[in-house]
């Protein structure tokens, strides 16, 4: 069997999550028990929810285990089964986590999904025709339902989960409107993403000042809002929304690292009558085949050109992510694995 080299939680951050909270082994991969495979790895995603689980903290989510490896969706083939359901050869998706295999219980539910990869390469299997657009989809269609004509903002507009939403409420009728850092992701957000303006808040020292740049990209008002980082940007769009809006609280990476970010306008919630709905996307698995078969749909053809920032090799992982956590990643981040 092969030997694999994994990242493990070595020790959990105090304040801002470092490299050294990460450590690198090599372990052999064990022999196969019968209904198992072995995948080999081609991607592993890194998402911000990572940073949320490196904390022994109340959440949604268990925190992920000390002296384990780090939990994570990946993309790969299997090269060796003992199953009935996988051959070698298939393309998969599933939870292998930061290392080179994994030996996966195939015939338990929802532990591998084989992909096609004849339209859709595999990569985006991890991002837009995956768990980030699938976040995308459920928030806008379940939270924000928006109408033909009206306005949604999204927030890291630019990354796995933004792009697709641009994707998905253009395809509505809508017009969208991103918030991102930096000429060149806005120059995306428009010109490749198709939004219909994107403004960076990295020109604005204060929300009341980026408020008034949104006035400009969303001149009839904010009617949804799908909320990704929380902080300064929330409270800039919380000033422009329409009554009866809606709010789907979707990530807060302002504060993963544990920075305070306040809201500073809650009464507006109460003035325009608003609904806020957070939400976490494993917990609707009933929508994922009609969001995925969109998303798929929205990629083949072209409208949705994802794009993605590849790191190469197991090592580079945490240097990735902790880039990813400060807006260094330009798109889905990725580590390429082979
Ligand atoms: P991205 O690919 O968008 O990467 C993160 C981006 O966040 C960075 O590129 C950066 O973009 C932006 N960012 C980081 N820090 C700040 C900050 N302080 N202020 C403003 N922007 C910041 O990640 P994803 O698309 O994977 O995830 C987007 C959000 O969705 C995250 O909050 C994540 O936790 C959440 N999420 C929630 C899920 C759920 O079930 N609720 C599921 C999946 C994701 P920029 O350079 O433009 O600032």
């Amino acid at each position: 069997m092969p030997q694999n080299q994994q990242i493990l939680l070595d020790n959990r951050p105090q304040g801002e999550a470092v490299a050294s909270n990460f450590k690198l082994v090599v372990s052999e991969t064990p022999a196969l028990n019968e209904g198992e495979v072995l995948v080999r790895h081609h991607y592993l995603s890194l998402d911000p929810y990572m940073r949320g689980r490196m904390n022994d903290a109340k959440s949604y989510a268990q925190p992920q285990p000390l002296g384990q490896v780090m939990q994570g969706g990946t993309v790969g083939e299997v090269v060796e089964s003992r199953s009935p359901k996988f051959a070698v050869g298939d393309k998969v998706v599933g939870m292998g986590g930061w290392q080179e295999y994994s030996v996966v219980p195939a015939d338990q539910a929802g532990m591998l999904r084989k992909v096609d990869t004849t339209h859709v390469p595999l990569s985006h299997y991890l991002g837009a025709v995956g768990m980030p657009g699938v976040t995308a989809w459920y928030g806008l269609v379940k939270i924000i339902d928006p109408k033909p004509g009206q306005t949604v903002v999204v927030s890291a507009a630019s990354g796995a989960v933004g792009s697709a939403l641009g994707a998905l409420a253009k395809a509505r009728g809508c017009r969208a409107v991103g918030l991102a850092g930096g000429p060149d992701k806005c120059r995306y957000v428009t010109e490749e993403l198709g939004f219909d303006a994107c403004v960076d808040y990295k020109q604005h020292q204060d929300a009341y000042s980026l408020s008034k740049a949104l006035r400009e990209a969303a001149p009839n008002g904010v009617d949804g809002l799908f909320e990704n980082v929380g902080g300064m940007c929330l409270d800039a769009v919380m000033l422009r929304m329409n009554a009866f809006a809606r709010i789907a609280m979707c990530g807060m990476i302002a504060g993963y690292d544990g920075q305070p970010i306040p809201m500073a306008y809650p009464q507006l919630i109460l003035v325009n009558r608003m609904k806020v709905e957070g939400f976490i996307v494993s917990e609707h698995m009933e929508v994922w085949p009609e969001a995925l078969k969109e998303l798929g749909m929205l990629v083949g053809s072209g409208k949705l050109r994802p794009r993605e920032s590849v790191a190469e090799g197991l090592a580079s992982a945490p240097e990735a992510f902790l880039g990813m956590l400060k807006g260094r990643n330009f798109g889905k981040q990725l580590v390429k694995l082979i």
